[in-house]
């Protein structure tokens, strides 16, 4: 399944029950998606099964389609994927990590 399958998946299931559905929520989606994180982080430390620990990614993915389609419709999530995969491929080595091998 691609993403944007996946968008109007996420979108019937918020229509069908009824959850936050207007632009003005996408704040309140996203906070979500930070809770559904820490709640893999959790599960993570905990030792708790892989099982669990994938449903609660799983959940942070719901939360980021779900705010995407109220707050860039207009955008295919597959192409701005494989665009940024392509964006950060053709980046340096270690991009963005440089304070590894620095002395702390
Ligand atoms: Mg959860």
């Amino acid at each position: 399944m691609h993403l944007e399958e996946m968008k109007k998946q996420i979108e019937n299931l918020v229509i069908t029950k009824g959850f936050y559905n207007k632009p003005e929520d996408i704040p309140k989606k996203l906070l979500f998606a930070f809770i559904e994180l820490g709640e893999a982080s959790d599960a993570w430390k905990k030792g708790l099964p892989q099982e669990k620990i994938a449903e609660e990614l799983i959940d942070v993915i719901f939360y980021v389609l779900d705010a995407s389609r109220l707050a860039c419709p207009d955008m295919n999530l597959d192409v701005v994927f494989r665009n940024k995969l392509e964006k950060n491929l053709g980046r340096t080595f270690q991009y963005g990590e440089g304070h590894r091998g620095k002395q702390v």
